[in-house]
């Protein structure tokens, strides 16, 4: 029970659906969702409609602490590395783990460790 969040909508509690509605008579509320896990927006949220109402809320907010797209992003050979798996020979039991360069369709060899590191890219621009 100690795990429990709350949803981070800012308007959860204003819609009136029986499991929001909570406390003994004659003080029963609707309130904010609280569950051991979510599904919506990194976990953060119990539905889609939560999850919009915060991003409608705060989006200019976001947006300016973090700063604006002002200008067109470019795919290049330098930033167009993505990871993939493949199998050989339809041999199910072995992965095989690739670089693949989206522009250049150049592909390279990764370890395992290396696809499964975040941290790890082949990209040496934005
Ligand atoms: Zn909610």
């Amino acid at each position: 029970m100690s795990d429990l969040k709350y949803c981070q909508g800012p308007d959860c509690h204003t819609y009136t659906t029986q499991d929001r509605l909570k406390g003994t008579k004659p003080n029963k509320t609707y309130q904010t969702r609280r569950r051991s896990s979510f599904y919506y927006g990194n976990s953060n949220f119990c539905d889609q409609r939560c999850l919009y109402d915060w991003v409608f809320k705060y989006i200019e907010q976001g947006l300016d602490h973090f700063g604006r797209t002002t200008k067109a992003k470019h795919l290049t050979e330098q930033n167009s590395w993505i990871k993939d798996y493949d199998y050989e020979n339809n041999d199910y039991e072995n992965k095989h783990y690739v670089s693949i360069n989206r522009i250049t369709k150049e592909r390279r060899p990764l370890t395992e460790e290396q696809y499964g590191d975040n941290n790890y890219t082949l990209n040496t621009g934005e």
